[in-house]
């Protein structure tokens, strides 16, 4: 049968992509489906035809899959920010699973690669600490929501099921004040307005919440009238910052910070460790997963060990590392998030971590080449994966134990194979649901020397 673009064709759904569309095959070539479920059948339309591939839309249902589901948020459909929510989630953990052991089988040509467990969350909503609301009018109402895909179009939201419950009363705090003081919410393609984006932070620890209102203006009227009213609605919020942005991007927040309510940070920990996070820094989204994949990349670590943790942001992995070893080393390439392990550092008293701003392909060879002789080497590179001079310092620096984080399975698989060529086996294995009801999931390979 040949595919013709716009024609319909009966389509079995088999499994799902990393992306979460799911995929079925028509005369032998890969059809990617979006909102299907492994287990469906449905007719679909084909839309386009690629080389190698084809991608269709679904016309209707013929069967549907006993791992489908309502989903429980209203604007799924709409979204785009969760792409398995309509199926059950012990399937979305099966299916991650798949995804990884496939990318490990086929990529890394790991024949007989099988996860030892695949954890999931006990409850998997609220667990995101951060949230960005974007400001827009709709019906000439000033609303917060997301935007639409591809658009500055603002789907009105105030709550997420994956975020903080407390969110929408801030939302609501937030709208009121506007409406109060006549304040526009900003408009990027008229270049008008005031408030751009609200952006939520909060603390596992003790509850505490930052708020942190972007704006176009270095100013707001009466702001004791917004401090007021936010600290009625949520007591949690323990500081409220004003972000100036007056650039044209309407992602990123602005450089200059002013705080207009208590402090100008909030707290978390991991694992025992103390972070103090700021607007601008970074910090894991899902605290309560991050402990669960730090604890099986430390599995193994000794009170002996000379550990390297490779692409080790503000410190996290390293921080709680040294707690254990007797030294540790960090390498990251953005300098503020070196600054910000630094302080994390010495707010928690540890002396025995030493980070550096460099890249991964320019400072591990040269450390190896001087000598340094890690014997546990932790990476946990972003989603394009490590490169081959990395791979190829640690390779010499011929470390016993080596713990591999990937949030990409294609790139873990391509480097876990790399490093298998240079002596090393897979020891353990294990898959983190970091961020249920998305396509998005973490892995920890631990290797050993052979
Ligand atoms: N281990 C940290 C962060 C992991 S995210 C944690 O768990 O919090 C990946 C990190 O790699 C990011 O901080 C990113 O800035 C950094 N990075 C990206 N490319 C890099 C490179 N070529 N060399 C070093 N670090 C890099």
């Amino acid at each position: 049968m040949r595919l013709i673009t716009g024609n319909e064709y009966e389509l079995k759904i088999e499994s799902i992509a990393s992306d979460g569309r799911g995929v079925g095959h028509i005369d032998r070539i890969a059809v990617f489906v979006p909102f299907t479920v492994p287990g469906d059948t449905a007719i679909v339309r084909i839309t386009k035809i690629l080389k190698s591939y084809a991608e269709a839309e679904v016309i209707r249902i013929i069967q549907s899959s006993d791992k489908r589901r309502l989903p429980p948020c209203p604007l799924f459909y709409e979204c785009g920010g969760c792409a398995l929510m309509h199926m059950e989630y012990n399937a979305q953990l099966e299916e991650k699973r798949s995804i990884i052991e496939n990318a490990m089988r086929r990529i890394g040509g790991f024949s007989n690669f099988h996860l030892d467990k695949m954890i999931g969350m006990d409850e998997p909503y609220n667990y995101r600490n951060k949230m960005v609301f974007h400001a827009g009018t709709v019906d000439g109402k000033t609303v917060f929501g997301f935007y639409a895909p591809k658009s500055h179009k603002v789907i009105p939201l105030k709550s997420c099921i994956t975020g903080n419950s407390l969110n929408a009363k801030i939302v609501e705090a937030i709208t009121e004040y506007m409406d109060e003081m006549s304040i526009q919410p900003y408009d990027y393609d008229l270049k008008r307005g005031t408030i751009r984006q609200i952006f939520i932070r909060s603390s596992k620890k003790d509850g505490s919440i930052m708020v942190v209102i972007v704006t176009g203006q270095s100013k707001l009227p009466v702001i004791n009238l917004l401090t007021d009213k936010l600290k009625k609605a949520v007591p949690e919020i323990k500081s409220i910052i004003l972000n100036i942005n007056k650039d044209k991007s309407p992602h990123s927040l602005g450089k200059v910070n002013k705080t207009i309510y208590g402090n100008d940070y909030i707290e978390d920990e991991i694992l025992g460790i103390t972070f103090r996070i700021s607007p601008q820094s970074f910090f894991q989204i899902n605290p309560t997963m991050t402990e669960k994949l730090y604890k099986e990349a430390l599995l193994d670590i000794k009170p002996t060990d000379n550990v390297l943790d490779i692409y080790c942001g503000i410190g996290t992995i390293s921080l709680i590392a040294a707690k254990t070893a007797k030294k540790v080393t960090g390498v990251e390439i953005v300098p503020q998030a070196v600054k910000d392990a630094n302080k994390n550092a010495k707010l928690n008293g540890i002396t025995n971590a030493s980070f550096f701003a460099d890249s991964a392909e320019n400072l591990v060879p040269h450390l190896i080449e001087k000598g340094e002789r890690p014997n546990f080497i932790i990476l946990d590179p972003p989603r394009k994966g490590s490169d081959k001079e990395t791979i190829n310092a640690i390779i010499k620096a011929a470390p016993e134990r080596i713990a591999y984080v990937s949030c990409h399975p294609a790139t873990l698989a391509r480097d876990a194979a790399l490093l298998s060529r240079g002596g090393y086996e897979i020891a353990a294995a294990c898959g983190v649901d970091m961020f249920p009801h998305t396509a998005h999931v973490e892995c920890v390979v631990l290797m050993s020397r052979k």
